[in-house]
């Protein structure tokens, strides 16, 4: 299954420290730049979401969070407000390898890198700590299916 973001905006919320404002051109667009790497990108605001640009109130949820990113009020998804125009670094991430959705389609947890487990079901946190973190598998494919077995014998949903 191809990665699908739900946009809960996770994945932005700390990366204020990484994407700096450099200059706002005044014609519309932004020299934003990567405080690691030292890249200058120029990125325009979506005209779509530019009635977003002022709302700053995400900030008060993630102090954190991207210059750029902003809470819809309509849908309450969280997002990008330069999404056209976004860094590759931006436009390459992927923030799970499976995503454990529950029997009522509800989003669970996801696995991060190897084998990170993030959740806040603590349902699900009890059930990988006792049948899934003590897999001992070398073979990442191997590990994976291992994982999947265990989490679809109770009811789990795993997708990738
Ligand atoms: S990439 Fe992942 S963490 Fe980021 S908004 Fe989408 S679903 Fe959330
Ligand atoms: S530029 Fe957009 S996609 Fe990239 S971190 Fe900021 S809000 Fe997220």
């Amino acid at each position: 299954m191809p990665f699908a973001c739900i946009q809960c905006g996770e994945c932005c919320s700390q990366m204020g420290d990484v994407h700096l404002v450099r200059e706002d051109c005044g014609d519309g667009s932004i020299l934003m730049e990567n405080r690691y790497t030292g890249e200058v990108h120029t990125v325009r605001v979506d005209p779509d979401r530019a009635l977003l640009l002022a709302d700053r109130s995400i900030f008060e949820r993630w102090p954190l969070a991207c210059p750029f990113l902003r809470e819809d009020p309509v849908d309450g998804k969280v997002c990008c407000i330069i999404h056209h125009t976004r860094p590759d670094i931006c436009r390459e991430y992927r923030c799970w390898r499976l995503l454990i959705v529950d029997a009522r389609g509800t989003r669970v947890g996801r696995v991060m890198e190897r084998r990170h487990l993030a959740t806040d079901d603590p349902a699900l946190a009890a059930f990988w700590e006792t049948h899934v973190a003590c897999i001992r598998e070398d073979d990442d494919a191997r590990w994976d299916e291992r994982a999947i077995a265990a989490l679809t014998g109770v009811g789990y949903i795993v997708r990738r």
